[in-house]
C-alpha cells in the first residue's frame, strides 16, 4: 500500500485493517526505519521549449517514496548530465539518504576540486531531492523542516521594460494593476545593458571587425537614470523599482550609475559590477545609499561572503541550483539574516521549477527574505510538474504537499528530449564598438 492510500485509510476515507493503523502510527511515531537509495535517474527535457533542463531523481527503498532535484545549467547541460550519470549515481546508489548533511559534504570532497557550476549543480541535484524525500517522509513542506514559515507566501518581482521611457512607464501599471508591487525595467534594445548599445554597423570600428550592435558604457550611466526620474514622476514613490545591470559596468562607471540612481530611491539595481570586481562595492557605498543586489553568477559560496559579512551589498541573487542547493544557500541565508541582507533569488528565463521551489522553500522559512524573482512558464510545464508553484496576484504558493510539494511526469518529458544544442549553446556575448568582449 502506498503512502497515499495509508493516509487516506488513516483519515478513515478507506477501509484499512486495524493492526496496520496501529503499525503506521507507530512506524511514524517511534522512529523510521532506514532507507536506502536504490535508484537514481537522470531525466532531461525540452519541455517543449528552448529549455535545456536537467534533473535527478533520487528512488528510495521505500515503495513510491522518492525526490526530485535541478541541476539547471542552460550553457553547459552535457557536462552536468554527464558528472550526474558517470560520477554522483555509482556512488549515491545503496548511501542513506537521510544523511543529507553528510552526502552533501563528502559528494562536494570526492571531486577534490570543489565549487564551481558544473559541480555545484551535480550538487543541487543531488541535495534538492534529498530535501523532497525528507520532506516526504515526515509529511512536511520543506520550509517546515527548516523552521516553519517565517511568512503567508513568497512576493515576487515582475519584468518589464520598453524602447521608451513611456513604454516603460506603461509596462510598470500593467504589473501594479496585476497585483505586484515590486518591479524590474529594462530600457530599450538589445537585452541586457538595453540604452547603452550603439545600433549594428553604427559608430566609428576598426577596418574589418566587429559590426553587431556594440554596448558603452558611458551612453549607459547617461540613459539609465532618466528613465526612472521620469518613471517616479508619473508613477510615485509607491512602486519598488528594480533595475539590472547585467555586469555591464566597470569600476567608476558603476559607482557613477548608483549615485545618479540615488534620487530615484530603487528598491535594488542588480549585478551593477561583475564578480571579478567586487571590491568596487566599497567605493559605491560610501557615496551613495542605492541598495545594491549580486550574486546570479556566483557559484562560490565565499566570493559572496565578504559581500554579506561587510555589508556592501543589501541582496543575494543566487541561484540555488548554481550554489549546490539547499543545504549550503541555508547557510548563506543565516549569514544574511544575521547581517541585516536579504534574499533575492534568482529565477531566470530558463529556470525550471524544481529550482524555483527549493528557492521558495528557503525564502519561506527565513526572515532575511526580501523578493524572489517571478518566472512564467508555459502550460505544458504546468502538465510536466503536477504540484508545481503557482503565482497569483506577485506571490507564490506552493502546492502544501510534503516535500518541494511537486513530482515530474516522465512520460511528458520524454516526448520532449533535448533538442540539438547548435554551437555549443554558450550565453551571447555582447562587445564594445572596437570588439572588446562585455562581461555578461
Ligand atoms: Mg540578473
Amino acid at each position: 500500500m502506498n503512502r497515499r492510500k495509508l493516509i487516506r485509510a488513516a483519515l478513515g476515507a478507506a477501509p484499512l485493517i486495524p493492526a496496520a493503523i496501529a503499525q503506521e502510527v507507530s512506524r511514524r511515531t517511534n522512529g523510521l526505519p532506514r532507507l536506502t537509495i536504490k535508484d537514481v535517474k537522470v531525466i532531461t527535457t525540452s519541455a517543449g521549449g528552448n529549455y535545456r533542463w536537467v534533473f535527478l531523481k533520487i528512488i528510495t527503498s521505500e515503495p513510491g517514496l522518492h525526490g526530485i532535484g535541478s541541476g539547471n545549467n542552460q550553457y553547459q547541460v552535457k557536462a552536468v548530465i554527464a558528472a550526474l550519470e558517470e560520477h554522483l549515481k555509482p556512488w549515491l546508489i545503496g548511501k542513506d539518504p537521510d544523511r543529507i548533511e553528510d552526502l552533501w559534504q563528502a559528494a562536494q570532497m570526492k571531486t577534490y576540486w570543489r565549487n564551481g557550476p558544473v559541480n555545484n549543480n551535480v550538487l543541487a541535484a543531488m541535495d534538492m531531492a534529498l530535501w523532497d524525500i525528507k520532506g516526504k517522509r515526515a509529511g512536511m513542506p520543506v520550509y517546515d523542516l527548516l523552521g516553519g514559515k517565517a511568512h503567508d507566501a513568497v512576493a515576487l518581482y515582475d519584468h518589464q521594460g520598453g524602447r521608451t521611457k513611456e513604454a516603460c512607464l506603461e509596462s510598470l501599471q500593467k504589473s501594479l494593476e496585476s497585483g505586484y508591487r515590486h518591479v524590474r525595467i529594462q530600457f530599450g534594445q538589445g537585452g541586457y545593458g538595453g540604452g547603452g548599445f550603439i545600433p549594428a554597423g553604427e559608430g566609428n570600428r576598426p577596418e574589418g571587425g566587429y559590426k553587431g550592435s556594440a554596448f558603452d558604457e558611458e551612453q549607459y550611466v547617461d540613459a539609465i537614470p532618466p528613465v526612472f526620474e521620469y518613471l517616479r514622476a508619473k508613477a510615485g514613490f509607491k512602486p519598488k523599482l528594480l533595475h539590472d545591470v547585467h555586469s555591464h559596468m566597470s569600476g567608476p562607471n558603476a559607482v557613477e550609475l548608483a549615485r545618479r540612481l540615488q534620487p530615484a530611491q530603487m528598491y535594488f539595481v542588480e549585478d551593477i559590477l561583475p564578480p571579478e570586481q567586487i571590491a568596487w562595492y566599497k567605493n559605491i557605498r560610501q557615496i551613495c545609499s542605492t541598495p545594491q543586489a549580486i550574486g546570479e553568477v556566483f557559484s562560490h559560496p565565499y566570493e559572496i561572503m565578504p559581500l554579506i559579512t561587510e555589508r556592501l551589498i543589501d541582496f543575494i541573487r543566487c541561484r540555488i541550483a548554481a550554489m549546490g542547493g539547499i543545504t549550503p544557500m541555508r547557510k548563506l541565508v543565516a549569514l544574511c539574516e544575521l547581517y541585516g541582507v536579504k534574499t533575492a533569488f534568482q529565477e531566470g528565463g530558463e529556470n525550471d521549477p524544481v529550482n524555483q521551489l527549493a528557492a521558495y522553500h528557503l525564502d519561506m522559512s527565513t526572515s532575511a527574505f526580501g523578493i524572489q524573482e517571478e518566472n512564467h512558464f508555459p502550460p505544458v510545464v504546468h502538465d510536466l510538474f503536477p504540484g508545481m508553484a503557482e503565482i497569483r496576484k506577485g506571490y507564490l504558493y506552493d502546492s502544501g504537499k510534503p516535500g518541494l510539494g511537486l513530482d515530474l511526469n516522465e512520460e511528458i518529458a520524454a516526448k520532449y528530449p533535448l533538442g540539438q544544442i547548435r554551437g555549443g549553446g554558450g550565453y551571447p556575448t555582447d562587445r564594445t564598438l572596437d570588439g572588446t568582449v562585455v562581461k555578461p
